[in-house]
């Protein structure tokens, strides 16, 4: 990685690669003999996909290379800059209706040996489990729900994910402190409901709704108690506000 273009030309302005190299990298081959200007300097540049020389850095290159579809309208629900990643991934998952659902698994060929007509919801055992069904139309996750959501700023919203995604969608480009609780909810609402259904799915372990959702909130307060208010924010106190009314609240996550 020392090695400068003028390494790679003799005096006579011919390449002299290595023999590996035209092994793996056959394109060296064809390369026209290059004229070099002694005093002038070496410097890396990027020939972008418009043919344009530009400054190398990674992040630039990365952007140049990869596929950019058009920004989805959901992005600042899902990836924003107080965000829990495991849970930002998971509501990924969910937006895309990627979790291993019951009703997605019915379309896989599992075998003779499950019948998949015998599956249940683990958490209320009536019918498969689907993503709108878990989130949050299942009357456990609905319980869930209906606790966290009115702290959440969100009491107007029902437990369907439409009305969610409805909800966030009306409010893009808040960046309000209200907001991200909101946002932080939601996710940790998804995850915990997800994870309680795959515990009852897979071990003995089974816990009431209301405890679920103290997690939920449990969790979001200890996330904002690493927030610190933004000097100019329109309402610096807000989120010491949520984080005293989550401290005075009876929440068990013991
Ligand atoms: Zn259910």
């Amino acid at each position: 990685m020392q090695t400068t273009v003028f390494d790679l030309v003799d005096d006579q302005n011919m390449w002299r690669w290595s023999s590996a190299w035209f092994d793996l990298y056959p394109v060296v081959i064809n390369l026209p003999p290059s004229t070099l200007d002694q005093n002038r300097g070496e410097n890396l540049v990027w020939k972008d996909s418009q043919s344009n020389n530009t400054h190398f850095s990674s992040g630039w290159v990365w952007n140049n290379i990869r596929r950019c579809d058009q920004e989805v309208p959901w992005v600042d629900l899902v990836w924003f800059a107080q965000c829990i990643p495991r849970h930002s991934f998971h509501l990924w998952l969910v937006i895309k209706n990627k979790l291993k659902t019951q009703d997605r698994m019915g379309i896989w060929d599992m075998g003779s040996a499950t019948n998949l007509n015998l599956m249940c919801c683990p958490l209320c055992r009536y019918n498969k489990d689907s993503r709108d069904h878990l989130i949050f139309e299942c009357p456990f996750a609905m319980q869930v729900w209906n606790k966290v959501k009115d702290i959440a700023y969100m009491d107007s919203v029902d437990a369907s994910w439409a009305s969610i995604m409805a909800w966030f969608e009306q409010r893009a480009s808040s960046k309000s402190s209200k907001t991200i609780v909101s946002k932080l909810v939601v996710a940790a609402a998804a995850y915990f409901v997800w994870q309680e259904r795959n515990n009852r799915l897979f071990s003995q372990n089974h816990q009431p709704s209301s405890k679920i959702a103290d997690i939920v909130l449990q969790t979001v307060r200890f996330k904002l108690m690493t927030f610190r208010a933004r000097r100019r924010s329109k309402n610096p106190f807000q989120l010491e506000r949520w984080k005293m009314q989550m401290k005075t609240m009876d929440i068990d996550t013991g």
